[in-house]
């Protein structure tokens, strides 16, 4: 059985208890997953990216397959709030 995988960008602030999930993108292999979870998480600013697998296409049921979290991409709100 083929597997497909998506990843999800989430937007995540502990401080305004936000955890949003931002953009979807299918990959059609894990070859250098690492690398293209880096792409998407600068691309949206993402502090975490989750990578789902699923055996379709479709994606109607979809299994934690990796998170990655991104330190540099956290937002400020601890330093001084905002600005
Ligand atoms: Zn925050």
């Amino acid at each position: 059985m083929a597997s497909y995988y998506l990843a999800i960008t989430y937007d995540v602030c502990e401080h305004q208890n936000l955890y949003q999930d931002m953009n979807e993108y299918p990959i059609k292999s894990t070859d250098n997953l690492m690398e293209k979870v880096k792409e998407f998480a600068k691309q949206d600013i993402a502090p975490v990216v989750k990578v789902y697998e699923s055996n379709s296409s479709k994606f109607k049921h979809i299994e934690l397959f990796r998170e990655y979290k991104f330190k540099e991409y956290e937002c400020n709100c601890e330093n001084g709030g905002g600005t």
